[in-house]
């Protein structure tokens, strides 16, 4: 299975250099997303999306909370058993 790690794509930093404004940068890959959208957690001080069934440690200082995926990268994201949401997790 492959290992996603947030905000680490190739192409990232271009990515998210060009986000629009009002939007966010995707956390797998850095385009924009704009709401409505889906969400990951964010934990290992950006080093780990958090995984299906697993509840993130919030006091964590590795925590950084939720962040926007677009729906290409979160079909990817979920078939590696990373938890997607709907909504902005509230911590
Ligand atoms: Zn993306």
């Amino acid at each position: 299975m492959k290992a996603y790690r947030p905000f680490n794509a190739p192409e990232y930093r271009k990515n998210a250099k060009r986000v629009k404004a009002g939007a966010e940068p995707c956390a797998l890959c850095g385009r924009s997303v704009e709401e409505p959208c889906l969400f990951v957690e964010v934990t290992g001080g950006g080093m780990e999306f958090v995984k299906v069934g697993v509840v993130a440690d919030v006091s964590d200082p590795g925590y950084m909370g939720c962040h926007r995926v677009g729906s290409d990268c979160a079909k990817k994201l979920k078939k590696a058993g990373i938890a997607v949401f709907a909504k902005e997790v509230e911590s």
